[in-house]
């Protein structure tokens, strides 16, 4: 029988304390057989990053970036030692593998890096003779041997490129929630877990709040083919298959709805309605880091003057509302401002072959007379600005529409 590899990653509070560490690491053995290969991949104990943060800001807000990434990666060092430690101590063959010791080489910049390679010669060679290698997430080296760090909660892309270097069967990310729901389950208590998922739907999903994974490291994984399985270490369930595969999905047209919180929405009435305008608005916005969201812009009817809607977080209303008012190259008659509002999203492949959703999704939240704002779409997604007051009624009205229930 042919053997198969594994890449096991363990987030922060899988290995928060030596009780969880207990149990990861029969987690770990519950893996390993004759044809079982297992490799490691691990997080600093819960809070331990955050921490070395702190003690960095302490020191200074300009603590150098070298030895922030130096200071940064201790945590997943600790971490990886006590498993392995712990694995021996059962009389199991393990060890600790940091990122120079492989090496995994990133390029970029100190703290957010970007894993370039992995050099698996020698935790192939251990695996081959039984042991079962822990290595450290988070972290790398670059060209001039100092360590880096991949950005916060990286250690899932460390996991991801480590199963695509070791060319492995199945990466499976262990965190502290079962998997990837069809809706929050704490605002819609009809939620699923979903069983399979699209990398693109996942994308979706992520980026607008559902933080299982980080949009970053699903990208990761799409560019590499690498089917991820989400589960929980603290219960016993099947998680959540994340790939690029067609295989044995359901016809489910709609994969999943999420919604975002305290978003705020601004109307420019009356701006020119000539080349330059839009770019001039958000110019100042984009320069002081205001992230915008859904934009609309209405057919001028005049042809001289138009309106424009978009949409920020409400924290980021007064500095857009000031960088608005101060914006001497546009000229308009009237702002106004909405906050309290909802982005509510259904998502799922199967729209970009099935007519008729956005009917569908409109018609249901017309019966619930739910007012919707503002409109956009994507290949695989439609949003509705709404009140946010209406939410919890939305998802509940769509995720019946859609069958998620
Ligand atoms: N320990 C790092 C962090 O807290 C990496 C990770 O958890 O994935 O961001
Ligand atoms: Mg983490």
């Amino acid at each position: 029988m042919r053997s198969k590899t594994i890449v096991l990653k363990f987030g922060g509070t899988s290995v928060g304390s030596i009780e969880r560490i207990k149990i990861v690491s029969k987690i770990i053995l519950s893996h390993k057989s004759k044809n079982t290969k297992v490799a490691v991949i691990s997080s600093a104990m819960s809070g331990v990053t955050n921490e070395l943060i702190k003690k960095t800001k302490s020191i200074s807000n300009n603590f150098d970036s070298a030895e922030y990434d130096a200071l940064l990666s201790t945590g997943e060092q600790a971490a990886c030692a006590l498993i392995a430690g712990n694995l021996k101590s059962l009389g199991h063959n393990s060890r600790s593998w940091l990122s120079w010791q492989l090496p995994i080489l990133t390029e970029g910049n100190h703290s957010n890096a970007r894993i370039s390679n992995i050099k698996t010669k020698d935790i192939k060679n251990y695996m081959n003779e039984g042991g079962i290698p822990i290595v450290a997430g988070f972290q790398g080296i670059n060209s001039n041997f100092r360590i880096t760090t991949i950005g916060r909660s990286g250690s899932d892309a460390s996991a991801i490129m480590l199963a695509k270097f070791l060319n492995a069967d199945e990466c499976i990310i262990y965190t502290d929630v079962d998997g990837v729901y069809t809706t929050d389950p704490r605002m819609h208590k009809k939620a699923k877990k979903i069983k399979k998922i699209f990398y693109d739907e996942m994308l979706e999903m992520s980026s607008l709040g559902s933080k299982v994974m980080q949009p970053t490291s699903v990208q990761d994984a799409k560019l590499n083919k690498i089917d991820i399985t989400v589960k929980s270490s603290f219960v016993k369930k099947n998680g959540t298959l994340i790939t690029g595969s067609k295989k044995s999905f359901s016809d489910q047209i709609i994969t999943g709805i999420s919604s975002t919180k305290d978003d705020a929405k601004i109307t420019i009435v009356g701006v020119k309605d000539k080349p330059g305008v839009a770019a001039a608005i958000f110019k100042p916005l984009s320069d002081n880091s205001v992230n915008v969201d859904m934009v609309v812009q209405n057919i001028s009817l005049n042809k001289k003057e138009t309106d424009i809607t978009f949409t920020i977080k409400a924290d980021d209303l007064k500095k857009s509302e000031k960088l608005i008012k101060n914006n001497k190259k546009i000229q308009f008659k009237k702002l106004a401002f909405d906050k309290n509002l909802s982005k509510i999203s259904i998502i799922g492949v199967g729209m970009i072959t099935t007519p008729g959703i956005t009917y569908r999704m409109f018609k249901s939240l017309a019966q619930k007379k739910i007012n919707i704002m503002v409109i956009s779409t994507s290949e695989i997604k439609i949003s509705v600005l709404i009140s946010n007051k209406d939410v919890k009624k939305a998802v509940a009205c769509l995720h019946k529409e859609f069958n998620l229930d």
